[in-house]
């Protein structure tokens, strides 16, 4: 156990790889307290508009700031596109992807910065957050465009008047 005589750099880590995986926990806990996105036998398709059917429910993680978190949802299947959507994944703002909303920002903060590979080990390494560098690869912006929220990081706050 960690305790006397270890060092504050270890205790520190240790006590934020707890605290991380306590939120991630409760997070979890939360979410699943709420609904799962069932809205019905029928749901309006997004795709094609169609009517799509409650086809029970499926399971899936999130990344999120805090860790990995495991939700289950309603399913959906739309037999005119053939497209499966969780409403669910709409209400969280996560959309048809794997990262939470919290999640992509920061990520495409990383990964314009430097490689792919680097911005993974940077997220690992500053935020205890594991994704592959090709996450990071998708969360990034196009060539040529700034990250969401750069041009905020470098505002220089003036003195109010
Ligand atoms: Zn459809």
């Amino acid at each position: 156990m960690l305790g006397s005589g270890a060092a504050l750099g270890t205790l520190e880590s240790a006590m934020r790889a707890a605290l991380t995986a306590a939120g991630a926990a409760l997070l979890q806990a939360v979410l699943q307290e709420q609904d799962d996105g069932y809205c019905g036998p029928r749901a309006r398709c997004p795709r094609c508009g169609g009517h799509a059917a409650f086809a029970g429910t499926q399971g899936k993680t999130i990344t999120t700031v805090l860790g990995p978190v495991r939700i289950t949802r309603a399913w959906y299947h739309c037999a005119q596109c053939r497209h499966g959507f969780a409403p669910r994944d709409q209400q969280l703002g996560a959309g048809d992807g794997s990262l939470s909303p919290g999640l992509p920002e920061m990520t495409a903060l990383a990964g314009a910065e430097t490689s792919f590979a680097r911005a993974a080990g940077l997220l690992a390494g500053l935020a205890g957050i594991t994704l592959s560098p090709r996450t990071v690869e998708r969360a990034a912006p196009p060539p040529g465009r700034p990250a969401r929220g750069w041009p905020a990081l470098h505002t220089e706050r003036r003195p109010r008047a």
